[in-house]
C-alpha cells in the first residue's frame, strides 16, 4: 500500500493523508493545465487533460486502497469433530433450519446462534432476502453430511420441539451457524446465551462492514408472492416425508398393454415404450413397483 501511494504522488508529499494528497495535487494540475500556454491547440488541450484525468484516478485508487480495515474475523475454537457423529442431511428449511435423519427418522434442526430473514411462514409475506438466505444455505447443505455439536446453555429443542444445535459440515468441518453470519445471510441471534454468542456478534459487525449479503446496499425489495404454506409440526421427531413431488412436467413411460407407468429405463418397456407426461399417466396407471418412478 504504502509502495504504490509513493509511486503515484509527486516527491515530497507522500507522507500526507491520501485525501489531501488528492485536493494538492489536482490543485497543483488543474493549475499546470491552466498556466501553460497551449501551443497546438485543442488537441493538444484535450490530451493534456486525460493525463491529468488519469493520474487523479491513480490517485483515487490509491486513496481507496489506504481506506480503514474491514472488522476482524474471531478466531472460533472448533470442538473435536471426531468425536462428533455425521448425520444425512435430507433438506433445508430455509436459511437456518434444516432436516437431517437420525436413527431412521427426519429431524428438524435450527441452528443456534443465527437467525436468517423466514421464508416459509405461512401467513407473513417473504421476508427481505429470505430466499438468497434459503438458497445459501441449501448451496452449502445439499446433498451433504453434518456433524451436530449441541450447546447444553440452549438446551436440546427448542418451543417448536426442533432440536437446537451448531453444525459442522462433513469432512471439511465448515462452521455453518458461523459461515451463515459471516457472509452476510443471518444475524447473530443472542436472545438466549450460547457458548459463541461474543465471536457471532463479531461475525455479524465485519459482514455489516463489508456490506455482505443480507447488508448489501443493493439487496432486491420485499418479494410480493407469498410463499407455499409449509406445516411446522410441533413434534421432535416427525416421520419421513414421502419422496419429494416431482415436477408435473417429468415424462413417464407405459407400455401398449400393461397398467403400470414406468422409468424410462425398466425392464418392462422392451416391447412397447410411450412417453407421456407424469400427470397424465397417473390417471390412468398404476407406478411400476420394479422400477419406482415418481408417484
Ligand atoms: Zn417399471
Amino acid at each position: 500500500m504504502a509502495e504504490s501511494r509513493k509511486g503515484a504522488s509527486p516527491k515530497g508529499i507522500s507522507h500526507i493523508s491520501g485525501d489531501h494528497l488528492i485536493d494538492k495535487s489536482s490543485a497543483r494540475l488543474t493549475m499546470w493545465v491552466a498556466r501553460k500556454p497551449f501551443s497546438k491547440g485543442k488537441t493538444m488541450n484535450r490530451k493534456r487533460l486525460s493525463i491529468v484525468m488519469a493520474f487523479i484516478l491513480a490517485l483515487s485508487v490509491t486513496a481507496t486502497a489506504v481506506a480503514p480495515e474491514p472488522a476482524k474475523l474471531p478466531q472460533i475454537k472448533q470442538p473435536d469433530l471426531s468425536k462428533l457423529t455425521v448425520y444425512p442431511v435430507l433438506r433445508v428449511k430455509d436459511g437456518d433450519t434444516i432436516v437431517i435423519r437420525k436413527d431412521m427418522l427426519s429431524i428438524t434442526v435450527r441452528l443456534i446462534g443465527v437467525d436468517t430473514p423466514g421464508t416459509v411462514h405461512p401467513s407473513k409475506p417473504v421476508e427481505r432476502y429470505g430466499r438468497e438466505a434459503s438458497r445459501f444455505t441449501t448451496n452449502l447443505l445439499k446433498g451433504e453430511h453434518v456433524y451436530l455439536d449441541p450447546d447444553p446453555q440452549q438446551g436440546l429443542t427448542d418451543a417448536y420441539g426442533r432440536m437446537l444445535t451448531y453444525i459442522y459440515r462433513y469432512p471439511d468441518g465448515l462452521f455453518v451457524n458461523a459461515e451463515i453470519i459471516r457472509q452476510g445471510y443471518g444475524h447473530a441471534y443472542t436472545k438466549f446465551p450460547f457458548k459463541y454468542m461474543e465471536e457471532f456478534r463479531q461475525l455479524e459487525s465485519f459482514a455489516r462492514q463489508a456490506e455482505k449479503g443480507l447488508w448489501s446496499k443493493n439487496v432486491l425489495p420485499i418479494e410480493a408472492k407469498p410463499p407455499p404454506p409449509v406445516r411446522e409440526s410441533p413434534k421432535i421427531y416427525t416421520p419421513s416425508p414421502k419422496p419429494k413431488p416431482e415436477p408435473a412436467s417429468i415424462t413417464v413411460y407405459v407400455t401398449r398393454t400393461g397398467s403400470k407407468y414406468h422409468r424410462g429405463h425398466c425392464g418392462y418397456l422392451r416391447k412397447s415404450r410411450m412417453p407421456m407426461k407424469l400427470k397424465d399417466a397417473k390417471l390412468m396407471y398404476g407406478p411400476c413397483t420394479r422400477c419406482r418412478p415418481p408417484r
